[in-house]
Formats: structure tokens, sequence, C-alpha cells
């Protein structure tokens, strides 16, 4: 198993930069190969920082973007009363 070396911002060296760096860009490729090569770049250096998905709203998925269990429950309770009342 890979060690993995936790050092204090005084300590690091280049090397330790070039170690996560790496560790970073690798992660990242991976992932992307792993679901079909969905995300561009130009230079593999790129993946050392920023994110690799779309958070645009067409491609999240949030909690808040659906009603709450809570509201649906309610939601249909009215419904339901609505359909019970009788109006003759
Ligand atoms: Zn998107």
């Amino acid at each position: 198993m890979r060690k993995i070396v936790k050092l204090q911002i005084s300590e690091r060296t280049n090397g330790y930069y070039r170690y996560q760096r790496k560790k970073h860009i690798n992660r990242k490729k991976r992932i992307i190969h792993k679901m079909n090569d969905y995300w561009y770049y130009k230079y593999e250096g790129k993946l050392s920082k920023g994110k690799i998905h779309c958070s645009c709203w067409m491609c999240r998925r949030k909690s808040y973007d659906e009603r709450s269990r809570k509201d649906k429950v309610r939601l249909n309770d009215m419904k339901q009363q609505l359909k019970d009342v009788n109006f003759d």
C-alpha cells in the first residue's frame, strides 16, 4: 500500500508539490477515462486544479431541485381532500 505522508506547510518541498500535483492529475484522468472521456482538456496540467464536472442546473442534481417528501405528502393530502369534498 502507498504510504501517504502529510507534511506541515513549512516542511513542504518541491518534490512534495510535484507528487501531489501528479496525484491529482492521475485521479482526474482516471475518472474522466472511466466516464468515456467526457471532459475535454488541452493540457493535462489543467487537471491539477479545479473541478471536472459541470455544475449547471441541467447537469447537477440537488436535493432542493425537487419537492421534499413532506411537501409531497401534504400536496397529496390536499388533492385527496378536494376529491372528498362533496359539492352537491
Ligand atoms: Zn452542465
